[in-house]
């Protein structure tokens, strides 16, 4: 019995037993499929965690990158805030250089105001300066014509006076006392005197009425005037001496008296026992030429420059040296018929040198 009881039992024990194992056999497939999961879980996490890394990397790089980049933004952010820093200074100096711009626009522009008043101002003074000139013009015509008249009219009853003179000396000459015969002489010498200036105010007045614009050799109107002149020359022992001259569009007539007058005053207002010496040049200038005539005579002061340029102005007595006082008025008015300026420099007692210009002139202006 007992063995029976205790086969019974070892069998229940066995089944017991087969259901334990079945148990730990599902367990153990449990475990095994668990554990699969588990590697499988594992191997993800393996890959997670290499694709981590990599992640990482990366971002370490982008990191790396980021702070090279930063770095490089902070010099770039320097770079431009020196440059900044460098147009802020330009700036501010371009303002300054403006504000002076503008000062010195502004002088400018107050300098333009004043230059366009001066320049108005210029202007009417030309006109004004034109007008008087056309004025004077008019007043020198008609002075000219006054003089004419006048001196010619003048002639007439002067050669009366002196017919008659001559008829009292003729018919009375032997009731006259030696008085009387003085005043006769002395009204015949006025009678001389009057008439050498009636005829040199004449000349005076008709002086270019005829003139002719021709070019012509100055040097060939020279030689002839000392021609003309070669015993006047020869007694004072003159020695003249001349430079080169040029051909010039001239009025001929007027030139040759012009020289001449210059030539016999140079010659006439000589010092006592002196011998005359007298050089005449000719120089270029930009647009005229420029002429001059030197003695080395008595000279003339400063203060009589102009004056003597003027009709009847004379600086000697009659009886120290013989003329009218119209040969320099002649120059001034040949000269001014030619557009040209005629002016002195002298020493008393060493000199003068009469100087003119004559600019060019075209043939074809008026005549
Ligand atoms: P005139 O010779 O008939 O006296 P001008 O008109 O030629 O008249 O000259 C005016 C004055 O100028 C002269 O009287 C003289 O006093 C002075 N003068 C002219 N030329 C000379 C000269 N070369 N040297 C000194 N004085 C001069």
């Amino acid at each position: 019995m007992n063995l029976e009881r205790c086969v019974e039992e070892l069998k229940i024990i066995k089944e017991e037993l087969a259901i334990e194992n079945k148990e730990k056999i599902k367990r153990a497939a449990e475990l095994v499929i668990a554990n699969i999961e588990l590697a499988f879980q594992n191997a993800e996490k393996a890959k997670r965690a290499a694709e981590l890394m990599l992640a990482n990397k990366e971002l370490i790089f982008q990191n790396e990158e980021k702070g090279k980049r930063a770095a490089e933004l902070i010099i770039a952010n320097i770079e431009l805030a020196y440059q900044s820093q460098e147009k802020a200074k330009r700036a501010a100096e371009l303002i300054i250089a403006n504000k002076e711009h503008s000062f010195e626009s502004e002088q400018k522009e107050k300098c333009a105001t004043e230059l366009r008043i001066a320049n108005t101002e210029l202007a009417y003074q030309n006109k004004e300066k034109e007008k008087r000139a056309a004025e004077l013009n008019i007043v020198n015509k008609e002075l000219e014509q006054f003089a004419f008249i006048a001196s010619h009219d003048l002639q007439q009853p002067l050669r009366t006076v002196s017919n008659y003179l001559r008829l009292l000396e003729e018919k009375y000459l032997s009731q006259l006392d030696e008085d009387a015969r003085k005043y006769i002489n002395s009204t015949n010498n006025a009678i001389k005197r009057m008439n050498l200036l009636i005829n040199s105010l004449l000349i005076f007045s008709q002086l270019g009425n005829n003139r002719k614009l021709a070019n012509v050799d100055l040097k060939i109107v020279l030689e002839e005037v000392i021609a003309d002149h070669e015993i006047l020359i020869k007694n004072s022992g003159a020695l003249i001496e001349m430079s080169a001259m040029p051909a010039l569009n001239i009025y001929e007539t007027e030139m040759r008296q012009l020289f001449q007058n210059l030539i016999t005053n140079a010659i006439k207002f000589q010092k006592v026992e002196t011998q005359p010496k007298i050089s005449i040049s000719a120089e270029q200038k930009k647009d005229k030429w420029q002429f001059a005539v030197k003695d080395n005579g008595i000279g003339i002061e400063a203060i009589h420059y102009e004056k003597i340029f003027d009709i009847f102005q004379r600086l000697n007595s009659k009886a120290e040296y013989e003329g009218s006082g119209i040969g320099l008025a002649n120059c001034k008015k040949i000269v001014q018929l030619h557009k040209g300026d005629i002016w002195l420099e002298s020493k008393p007692k060493e000199g003068s040198t009469f100087y003119f210009t004559i600019p060019n002139l075209a043939v074809s202006a008026t005549n």
